[in-house]
């Protein structure tokens, strides 16, 4: 599960994406000295063009997100990397659209599997981890480095991935291009642990791109850190706003805020805003107990 857009232009965002076009799935793109991307065929209102599957290295391979479990992805990556120089497989985090590909190429290159500990039920991962990342590890091959940042919020497992050659990071589901991140507290979302994670990136250094799970490279990394806090923080005041004119249930709040929503985003666009209360809430500004309850101002 990843994302939806920012909404009332969702149907726009959603259809034409001539930026991306070079998104075809099953062609190794090659996007740096060190990285190369292959689009998962699962493109989808969730999934955008597809998960984006990214090559590490060429000597030794790291595979981040080898995504749906797909033969002729899975042949598209290993054909890519030959087989043997496969060491790892790296799970940015276990929602559905990042991981089941992993069992077949860890069965096939002896590659060792990595993610981040305690997997959400929902995300129903089933496969051994050989090793449990945590913040501040490092995946070491022999011509790159990859630094694990714990950025819970989208998932509580949720890791960005640092290459320190390069000083790009995968940002996974954390930070998407064209659309905005879903963090829905029924998928272990947290929108304060969210807006914090999206700040530690932001306090990086010299950052030069973002490589997202889902959408095309971000070349200009802080603005769009500065975008989504900007986003969040604005559908935090028309909640405040909306709520200042009476009380509310997630229902009514939504269709207000998102009211062109096409029907598949609906309960997506539910969940986030609900994510919003939860951190409203957390900050004494707005009083409600459940996604169905009744949601009202503080005081
Ligand atoms: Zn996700």
């Amino acid at each position: 599960m990843a994302m939806m857009s920012s909404a009332p232009t969702i149907n726009g965002a959603a259809k034409a994406r001539p930026e991306m076009a070079d998104l075809v799935p099953g062609i190794a793109n090659a996007l740096s000295q060190l990285v190369r991307r292959i689009v998962a065929p699962n493109p989808g209102l969730m999934t955008g063009p597809g998960t984006n599957t990214y090559l590490i290295g060429i000597d030794e391979v790291a595979v981040i997100d080898p995504g749906p479990d797909d033969a002729k992805h899975v042949e598209a990556i290993i054909g890519a990397a030959m087989s043997e120089r496969i060491k790892w497989v790296v799970l940015t985090h276990t929602h559905p659209d990042h991981w089941p590909a992993a069992k077949a190429i860890v069965a096939r290159t002896g590659a060792m599997l990595c993610a981040m500990a305690a997997p959400p039920k929902a995300d129903k991962f089933d496969l051994r981890v050989d090793r449990f990342i945590a913040d501040g590890d490092l995946i070491d091959g022999t011509e790159w480095g990859l630094r694990v940042v714990h950025t819970p919020g989208h998932a509580p497992n949720h890791a960005c991935l640092y290459l320190e050659e390069e000083r790009s990071i995968f940002t996974g589901d954390h930070v998407l291009n064209g659309t905005t991140t879903v963090v829905s507290p029924k998928r272990g979302g947290d929108m304060a642990a969210y807006m914090e994670s999206v700040r530690r990136l932001k306090a990086m250094r010299r950052l030069t791109r973002l490589l997202p799970a889902h959408g095309d490279v971000i070349d200009a990394p802080y603005e769009k850190l500065d975008e989504y806090l900007k986003h969040r923080a604005a559908r935090e005041r028309e909640i405040l706003k909306l709520l200042g004119g009476g009380p509310l249930r997630i229902r009514a709040l939504t269709s207000e805020i998102y009211p062109d929503l096409v029907e598949g985003l609906v309960e997506m666009a539910r969940n986030q805003v609900h994510a919003q209360l939860v951190k409203l809430r957390a900050e004494g500004k707005v009083a409600g107990t459940t996604f169905t309850a009744i949601w009202k101002l503080s005081g």
